[in-house]
Order: structure tokens, then sequence, then C-alpha cells
């Protein structure tokens, strides 16, 4: 099994202004390019732990191993951490936007994010919080823990938060590659334009 780079499912233009086309073109052909390989050159030195994964959908599998990251052979662990791990988050970080203000969220995903922050407004204000203050590079994200209970969380480098045993509902990529060429230093700036091409379809359902 190898893994391979999913298309993203709108142009790189199509988050435009918020998120320019060439952030969009160089985030997805390079860098999550370089997660996948990464994840294809550790794999191969561990076919017979490839292969117990085998038949199943590629990114169960990755998930699989993430959840279980200590049954991970020990001198491919780290790199399965780091680039299963870039693999995993791009993918999800791509089908969580969507073309600028498109979508609203539904009574299926507000009803519980009132009952975990009592508005979708102070929801924001701590994952924006979260993304902000997070030092060095990582994600924010809103995940289910293991009761179900929705958080607000980060992760450092590309930890997904299925290290932790938490499923991922949204998730903010806040490396510099992410934003760098139209924001620069100026990550809050970015945050904020990242609420306008959330993709609240299907979050919670
Ligand atoms: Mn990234």
């Amino acid at each position: 099994m190898k893994y391979e780079l999913p298309p993203l499912p709108y142009p790189y233009d199509a988050l435009e202004p918020y998120i320019d086309a060439r952030t969009m073109e160089l985030h997805h052909t390079k860098h999550h390019q370089t997660y996948v390989d990464r994840l294809n050159e550790a794999l191969a030195k561990h076919p017979s732990f490839a292969k117990a994964t085998e038949g199943k959908p590629e990114i169960e599998a990755l998930e699989e191993m993430l959840k279980n990251i200590d049954s991970v052979p020990e001198d491919i662990r780290t790199a399965v951490r780091n680039h299963g791990g870039g693999h995993l988050n791009h993918s999800f970080f791509w089908r969580i936007m969507a073309p600028a203000n498109t979508l609203i969220p539904k009574p299926s995903t507000l009803n519980p994010i009132n009952d975990a922050f009592g508005s979708l407004d102070e929801f924001k204000k701590q994952f924006t919080a979260a993304a902000a203050g997070l030092f060095g590079s990582g994600w924010a994200w809103l995940v289910k823990d293991q009761s179900g209970a929705l958080k607000v969380i980060t992760t450092p480098n590309q930890d997904s938060p299925l290290l932790q045993g938490w499923t991922p509902v949204l998730g903010l990529d806040v490396w510099e590659h992410a934003y760098y060429l139209k924001y620069q230093n100026r990550r809050t700036e970015y945050i904020e334009a990242w609420w306008n091409v959330v993709n609240w379809n299907n979050l919670l359902e």
C-alpha cells in the first residue's frame, strides 16, 4: 500500500481572498506531498507492518496507526507520528474548508457547540485564542474527547489529536507555511480570515 496525495475538493483559488491560490498550491503540492512521501519511505522499511493494514481504506489504516502509535516499529515511530500525522491532518484540513461564506452552521452543529461553549461566538473566541497563542508550529483543534465532550485544544508539530484518543471535529494549521506568503507574521489576521472559509457542513453530524 502506498499513500497518495488526495486532490483538493476545490480549485486552488477557491478560498481567495482569505487564503491565496499560491499558498494553497504550495501547501498542497509541496508540503502535503512531502508528508506523503516521507510516510511511504518510513513504511517501506517495514513491509510486514504495513501489510497488516492491507485491505483497509488508507486513511483508516493511518488513523489506526496513530491511535496505537506504540505498536508502530520503534525506528519509524517518529516518522509515522510526524509524516503520517502531517498527511492525516492536511487531508482533514482541505475538507473542513470551502469557498467563502457558502455555508452556515446547521442546528446539528450549532446546538452541541452552544451547549459546550455557550455560543458560536464564544467558541470562535476560544479557538482563535488557542490558535493565536500556540508557540511555534502546530494546530488548533475542536475535538471530541473520550467521553464525547467538545474541547478546544492545540497540538505541536504534526501531532494528530488521535494520539491522545481525541477525535478531530475542526482543525486549523498554524504553521507559518499555511499563511506566511499573504500574512507574513500576522497569524491573528490569518485566523480571523480563515473563519470565512470554514466548511460547516457535516461538522458534528
Ligand atoms: Mn500545513
